[in-house]
């Protein structure tokens, strides 16, 4: 661990690669001999264009992004983009379809209702949020705009390992804040992706959006022209100020991706990291538990409760003492939360693996 650093298992912003924290460090005074930051650069100048055009060119090639794909970097928050997609996708009375697995997908339908006709096909509710329910019982509307599901729900740690097919014209709309670039994902099976970047690729104040372009231009009237996405894509994402130096911080991010080999290779280590984590919630005879059915563990956000949920204050005080920081599950749903993104190390779950074992040695 680099010095004076801590391993921190925060759901977000999370922790960001340290050689990029560096990178960014040093460029903060100086881009590039331009003698200023990117902080303080004009949004239209060829230097920041530079940068926005090689964090989509670079976003493209780790997805392997279609061409007839936009890619939209905008302000908001993932939660805008709860409004955003029935306003551009749908009209008042049409019908769009969500699946339901967690405590952002409840959000995001419920908002949905306010602009087009949002149904319930399924929702895990019933079971706490611990399962996906089989699709066997989603109850979908022939003829919706969109189904959408959240891949990761990121307070449950609930994640699609496969994704639904649509029928007919119905688009796939994916709320991936919480996995975007863990792992490959063919982006031609979905309508449209958005990402809250403040998880695996970058700090908060950017959210991405990967839409397929004939799905554009059909906004409902009354659609805010900053959640038209449209506007955004005729204007290359630069039709107001963009959020510059997190666009910048996020294509630092997506180049190192690129150059530990891809996201087939971020996925491998993703897996072998939960896997060291899930195994020690197993092998803990109970003393740890993860309320999620197995299947659908998210590779992204491990929560788990302690049979005595009293010691755990204690252990969480414990893992602070130790470097090993925002280990708190939400407050929704309390216990422990690891998230455990593509910079958190493997060092980092060694660590927590150990504590976790000590801890019950010493509890037991
Ligand atoms: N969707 C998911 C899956 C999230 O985890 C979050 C935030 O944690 C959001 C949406 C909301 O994102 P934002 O805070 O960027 O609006």
């Amino acid at each position: 661990q680099e010095e004076g650093r801590v391993y921190n298992f925060a759901a977000g912003p999370a922790c960001l690669p340290y050689n990029v924290l560096k990178e960014a460090q040093a460029d903060l005074i100086n881009w590039k001999g331009t003698g200023a930051s990117v902080l303080e650069m004009s949004h239209r100048s060829k230097q920041f264009l530079s940068i926005i055009q090689k964090a989509e060119a670079d976003l493209r090639e780790l997805l392997a992004i279609p061409d007839n794909y936009k890619v939209l970097f905008l302000q908001g928050g993932a939660t805008s983009q709860f409004s955003a997609i029935p306003l551009n996708l749908a009209g008042p009375e049409d019908a769009v379809d969500y699946v339901v697995t967690g405590s952002w997908g409840s959000k995001a339908v419920q908002e949905a209702g306010k602009y087009a006709k949002a149904n319930l096909a399924a929702t895990g509710k019933p079971g706490k949020f611990t399962d996906i329910p089989p699709q066997s019982e989603w109850k979908l509307t022939q003829g919706a705009k969109y189904l959408h599901i959240c891949a990761n729900e990121t307070i449950q740690g609930v994640e699609f390992k496969e994704y639904p097919e649509v029928e007919g014209e119905t688009v796939l709309v994916a709320d991936m804040s919480s996995n975007f670039c863990s792992k490959p994902v063919d982006v031609s099976k979905f309508g449209l992706i958005y990402a809250g970047a403040q998880k695996n690729v970058g700090p908060s104040g950017v959210t991405i959006v990967i839409v397929r372009e004939d799905l554009l231009g059909k906004a409902q009237p009354s659609t805010p022209v900053m959640l038209d996405y449209k506007i955004h894509s005729n204007n290359e994402s630069l039709y107001n100020t963009p959020p510059c130096f997190s666009i910048y911080m996020t294509g630092l991010v997506f180049a190192d991706l690129l150059k530990q080999g891809g996201l087939a290779a971020v996925a491998k280590k993703n897996e072998e990291k939960a896997q060291l984590l899930y195994d020690a919630i197993e092998g803990s005879d109970g003393f740890f538990k993860c309320p999620v059915a197995k299947p659908v563990r998210s590779l992204m956000n491990v929560p788990f409760t302690m049979r005595d949920p009293e010691l755990e204050a204690e252990f969480l005080k414990e893992a602070t003492a130790q470097g090993l920081i925002q280990l708190k599950g939400h407050r929704s749903v309390g216990g422990v939360r690891a998230s455990i993104y593509n910079a958190l190390p493997l060092a980092g779950i060694q660590k927590l693996v150990h504590l976790m074992k000590d801890f019950q040695a010493k509890h037991s």
